[in-house]
């Protein structure tokens, strides 16, 4: 790993990926920066994710504006780990993304977690709360 270019720190997170390049986030001053590599492998990370939130059942263009990814990028992972979500037309989740004390504080209201099941996944610096209204109809 290297440092922040702005900086200095060696405190970073995963931002990201930008053009194919995994993109970071100073956690001292908060500059964004890429690492000129990867190439075509693009962090396992942003393919689980991917993955996972596709079969949540969000959009292409969703997770595209998610991760940070490339929507063709997310088409083409779903092809090569031949993933197939059940049908469900009716079925789509609605999502936060949410920092850790938001996190906490939604969680703190019962409100929020009454007749709905929901999910949280890490993502980069933040958190994502994805919920689905599944007992309303
Ligand atoms: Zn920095």
């Amino acid at each position: 790993m290297q440092s922040c270019p702005n900086c200095s720190s060696s405190e970073f997170t995963k931002a990201g990926v930008i053009n194919e390049r995994q993109r970071f986030k100073c956690k001292s001053c908060g500059y964004y920066f890429t690492v000129p590599k990867l190439g075509k492998q693009i962090d396992d990370y942003y393919v689980n994710k991917a993955l996972q939130l596709y079969l949540e059942g969000l959009t292409y263009r969703e997770i595209e504006r998610i991760l940070g990814v490339s929507h063709v990028s997310v088409m083409n992972w779903v092809r090569k780990y031949n993933i197939k979500r059940p049908y469900n037309s009716k079925y789509h989740p609605t999502y936060k993304i949410l920092n850790l004390g938001e996190l906490q504080k939604y969680f703190l209201n019962p409100e929020n977690l009454k007749g709905a099941g929901q999910l949280v996944t890490e993502l980069g610096d933040k958190f994502m709360l994805i919920k689905w209204d599944r007992f309303k109809d």
